[in-house]
């Protein structure tokens, strides 16, 4: 049995192919890379049916992952989140079937624990020493996390307004923390500058080829616990939109492994109105996103001025029928409560614009009130601090 079937790596852009026994980022054209498996035989171990005695973590889809052996994982226990059906909140928007998918019981408390373990399962094997990050807040927790973890040093560069929280997970995790004046895409052009001139890996979103991986997992979860019956409709929150290409990804995977059909979800991406590239993008009709000129959302896991797979994403999008919608902060921090209070459920802001969404969606006639539709919190609300302070 092969453990992992990947073969190499491809450029989302030209198809030009890479080795995946190498350390890659960009592609030569600048475009991201794709990690590319032998899905024929990976369809010979990886099968709805097989899926039963296998470890309660996103590893369970090792195939389609990269490691070259189970020794190699670096983990924490990520993935395997519940799908909790949320009838009273669905019922007080007209809506028959919600469920949200909990990324908030990740083991750093958010999605991006997915695609750290799969990132650095790669960094380790692949002898890298140091790693830098840019990040708004949750990816550093975890990048340090799962660093330590690897016994790799990891320097972290954060907006100086990013939660407490997120600089103090870093830290505890034993990162060397950089508060930066400015956003993500600021913190984004001094790590590419530094890992040049230390020679250290660059672990930024859509620069190393594995996040996009771990994350995929999402949606292979969400087609085992759904029993192969995809949503008519997801919703996911959207900063660097890798959540929403990497499920875009896994669903031709588990067509070709036959886990499912032609049929896809519609994807439709949620982001703030103080900082909306991609929905601006949408609506012109464009093949690519201008950066935003003056982010204003305080929630950080959407403050992503600059989107680096801006393609790839409006791609997904368009391919899947679905649309992108820009909901204001008030609007989240309502809905975080309204969750809270309706069906219990710990939800981040980001989760919350989601929810947030739907209503807006229904009235346009994106959303049906008979459709199917899964929701994605990406994270515990419990590191949002101040943010959240006065919520009730
Ligand atoms: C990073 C993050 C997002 C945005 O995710 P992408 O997949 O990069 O678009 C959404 N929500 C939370 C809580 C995050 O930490």
């Amino acid at each position: 049995m092969t453990f992992s079937t990947l073969q190499g790596l491809v450029c989302t852009q030209t198809g030009q192919h890479a080795r995946a026994d190498a350390l890659q980022n960009l592609s030569p054209a600048g475009a991201p890379y794709f990690a590319d498996y032998d899905l024929e035989a990976a369809a010979r171990t990886l099968r709805p049916d097989a899926m039963a005695g296998r470890p309660q973590s996103m590893w369970r889809y090792h195939e389609v992952l990269p490691a070259p052996g189970s020794d190699a994982i670096v983990s924490l226990g990520e993935g395997m989140t519940p799908l909790l059906a949320a009838p009273r909140l669905a019922a007080s928007l007209g809506l028959k079937h919600l469920t949200v998918k909990d990324e908030g019981r990740n083991p750093t408390g958010s999605f991006k624990d997915r695609g750290m373990s799969a990132a650095m399962t790669m960094a380790k094997h692949l002898g890298v020493k140091h790693l830098i990050i840019p990040t708004a807040g949750n990816a550093g927790g975890s990048a340090s996390s799962y660093a330590a973890r690897a016994g790799i040093g990891i320097d972290v560069l954060v907006p100086g307004d990013a939660p407490a929280a997120n600089h103090d997970e870093c830290r505890r995790a034993g990162a060397a923390v950089t508060l930066v004046d400015g956003f993500l895409d600021e913190c984004g052009r001094r790590a590419a500058a530094i890992a040049e001139a230390e020679g250290w890996f660059e672990l930024s979103t859509f620069k190393e080829p594995y996040r996009v991986e771990g994350k995929k997992t999402m949606a292979y979860e969400l087609a085992e616990q759904l029993a192969g019956a995809l949503p008519d409709a997801i919703v996911y929150p959207t900063g660097g939109g890798t959540g929403l290409v990497a499920m875009w990804k896994a669903f031709d995977e588990m067509e070709a492994l036959g886990w499912i059909g032609s049929a896809r979800p519609r994807m439709i991406s949620v982001q703030a109105e103080g900082c909306a590239p991609l929905v601006r993008a949408f609506e012109a009709g464009a093949e690519t996103a201008e950066p935003w000129a003056d982010a204003t959302t305080k929630v950080s896991g959407l403050r992503a001025p600059k989107v680096l797979a801006d393609a790839l994403c409006l791609k997904a999008i368009r391919e899947s029928g679905g649309t992108a919608i820009a909901v204001p902060d008030a609007a989240m921090f309502e809905f975080v409560s309204r969750a809270g209070r309706t069906e219990g459920l710990n939800v981040c802001p980001e989760g919350a614009a989601c929810l947030a969404a739907l209503p807006k969606l229904l009235a346009r006639g994106d959303l049906g009130a008979d459709e199917r539709i899964v929701v994605f919190n990406t994270a515990t609300p419990h590191k949002y601090g101040d943010l959240l302070a006065g919520i009730s």
